[in-house]
This record gives C-alpha cells, structure tokens and sequence, in this order.
C-alpha cells in the first residue's frame, strides 16, 4: 500500500486512522458476526446495536437533552436546505436567514419556495470575509438559520467578541448548518431549536446527514409533504422508515468513540485551536502569504490565504502536493489556497504546511 500523505480536503476529509483501520476489519466481519458491516440487515440485531452506541455517544459527547431526537438522514445538508422550510414554515410565517457564504445564500434560496423569507445579516459587501454583527431581524421571524462556519470563506461564528453566536429573537428557532464545524468544540444544544450536518467534513463518510432537533419542532412539522421528507416519520422510526446509511451511522460512530477516547470535545476544541494557531501565527508574520478572512472572523477549520497573485499561488500549490501536502487550492470563489484543519487532521500536517510555506517565501518574497 502507498504512505498516506497530509490531506487538507474540505470535505469529503480525512478521518482518524484507528477508525479506518477498525472500519476495515468491520468491512469483512462485524465483530464475531462472520457479516461485514455492509453486509447486515437495518432490522437485525448486529447493526442495531451499533445505531444505538452511535446515538449514545452522540449524546453523550455534545450533552444533548431528552427532548431532543437524533436522525441520521441522508441527502446531504442540501436537503436540509428544503426540509428545514418544508416541515417548519407556515403559511404567513416569515424565515430569517444570516448570509455568510455560499451554503447560507443557497439554504435562503431554496426556503423562498416555501414562504417569506428575510435577510437578517449579510456579509456579501466583502465578499463573505467577515461574520457580521449587526443583526436586524423580521418582526416575528418562525425560525432564524445560519451556517456556524463558511468552508469557502474561512470565517466561523465563535464564542470570540465580535463573532459571537446569534441571538435570535423570543419564541423564535434557531436553525445552524454545521456541516463543517460540529463536534469541532463544546455544543450548547439548547439554544439551538435544530443543528445539522452532512457527515463527510467532521463526522464521517460522505451518504448520511447527522439532524439533531428538539420534540416540539418535530411536533410542529408539516403533515402535508411526503413522509419520507417529515422530520416526523424518522423521529417515530429511530432513523429507520426505511433503510438508513448503514456504513455511515458505523463509521460516525467510531469517530465518536475516537473523538471519545482523546477526551471528548474540551479536548479537541483545545487541539484544533492549537493547530489553527500555528497557522495564523504563521500567516500574520508572513511578508507573501496573508489570510483573507477578518482577525475576529477567522474559522479554525479552514484557513483561506492568498499570496496576492495567482500564478504564485499554483506554484505554491504544486510545490506543497510534491512534498506530501495535498488538497490546498482554494475554493474558486476566493482564489489562493485553503487549508482545512478537521478535528482528524494531525498537527504534524500544519507544521510541515508551515515548513514548505516558509521555505516558498524565502525564494519569492
Ligand atoms: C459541505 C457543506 C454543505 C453541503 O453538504 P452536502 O452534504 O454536500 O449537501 C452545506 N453546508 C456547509 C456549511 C458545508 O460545508
């Protein structure tokens, strides 16, 4: 087999090797079963217990409350773009939606087919480099939705000032796409009416989306759309109407046991800001290369940055794939390079990120 090198994909991303390695002896055999993982019934007892030690960890891990159920859907985030609006707009409410990014732009753009939608915040001025502050909600928004932290763009709503979380107004849900940062830290699952996250950036493989979402939103839900589409229908089911993304729930749930056995959230929250660190401490020093997302901003799960011009930057690009550094081109919207920093990434790959970006500015400054 060939080394694996340093993977700064954006997603579908790395995952932890322990967890590959346990998913492939699964793919062969599930425990003592002699049926792999792939291979077993969603109704058999074998792959049961796995669903259920997901969800246990799951819970256990992000603290989440009784009244809130755990699905594991499929159809990626975008379909929560639909669902989201389908199941929990009424006709006359009004939805508010925080513009940060692409991912935000196309989750408002999918709920105007369902009502009235209202643009609380946009970043778009600048295009998407900074989380902004003012906020100017609808009189009675149902829910309000934003996108924890923007893939593309390299900015993240945080804890830090002037990037905290929104405050949405009373009785009014808050809506989070955290496709690209859950489990990347401590989650406060009660300010949150639903959180979800298409699984391939922090949780996973590509094929299941992780919804976590309080009874009286379920409660509330549209009855006349398709069953298939109600959060209802899989919240009565345990995520299984029908047959659930079987591999994916596994493998999520040895991430969450890995993310279990380095100390549980506190601690990965504290490993990914140390690698973030040494990126930015980098880039702030730097005289070529300059991150493009404002200070109080700045996501550390994908760190953007520019050399200013373009044919540098595919060189760079091209000299770090050679020494092992791979998936660093920047999303087309921004230009330049971008490095995501998944709670699987190892801080060696930043150092060594580091290393090849200095050496590159030593001969180009
Ligand atoms: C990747 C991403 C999506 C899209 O996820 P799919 O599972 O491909 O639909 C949505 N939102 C954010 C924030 C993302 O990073």
């Amino acid at each position: 087999m060939s080394e694996r090198i340093f993977n700064f994909s954006a997603g579908p991303a790395v995952l932890p090797e322990p967890v590959i390695e346990e998913a492939r002896e699964a793919l062969l055999s599930l425990g003592d079963t002699g049926i792999g993982i792939m291979e077993h019934s969603h109704r058999g007892s074998a792959f049961k217990a796995v669903l259920a030690q997901t969800e246990d960890l799951c819970r256990r891990l992000a603290g989440i409350p009784d009244d809130y159920r755990v699905l594991f859907l499929q159809g990626g985030a975008s379909s929560q773009f639909f669902m989201v609006p389908m199941n929990l707009m009424q006709s006359g409410d009004t939805a508010d939606y925080l513009i940060t990014g692409s991912w935000s732009k196309k989750a408002v753009a999918q709920a105007k087919r369902y009502g009235e939608t209202h643009v609380a915040a946009t970043s778009e001025d600048r295009n998407f480099c900074y989380i902004p502050t003012d906020t100017d909600y609808s009189s009675r928004p149902r829910y309000v939705h934003f996108t924890s932290n923007n893939t593309i763009f390299g900015t993240q709503w945080s804890d830090k000032q002037g990037a905290e979380e929104p405050q949405p107004p009373d009785d009014a849900w808050l809506i989070c796409d955290a496709s690209s940062d859950i489990f990347s830290r401590p989650l406060d699952i009660r300010r949150y009416g639903m959180i979800y996250a298409g699984a391939q950036k922090n949780l996973g493989p590509s094929g299941v989306t992780l919804v976590i979402i309080r009874d009286d939103l379920v409660k509330a839900a549209a009855l006349d759309i398709p069953e298939m589409l109600q959060y209802r229908t899989h919240a009565e089911n345990d995520s299984c109407y029908n047959t659930p993304p079987t591999f994916g729930i596994y493998v999520m749930g040895r991430v969450f046991n890995w993310i279990d056995e380095q100390g549980g959230l506190t601690e990965i929250a504290e490993q990914n800001q140390t690698k973030a660190r040494v990126l930015y401490d980098f880039l702030d020093e730097s005289v070529l290369f300059k991150p493009t997302a404002d200070t109080d901003s700045r996501s550390l799960m994908n760190v953007t940055f520019v050399t200013g011009n373009a044919d540098l930057d595919a060189k760079f690009i091209g000299l770090a794939r050679e020494a092992g550094l791979d998936g660093l081109k920047g999303h087309r919207s921004v230009g330049g390079m971008r490095a995501s920093m998944y709670n699987a990434f190892p801080q060696a790959g930043v150092e060594r990120l580091v290393d090849v970006m200095r050496e590159f500015e030593s001969k180009h400054r």
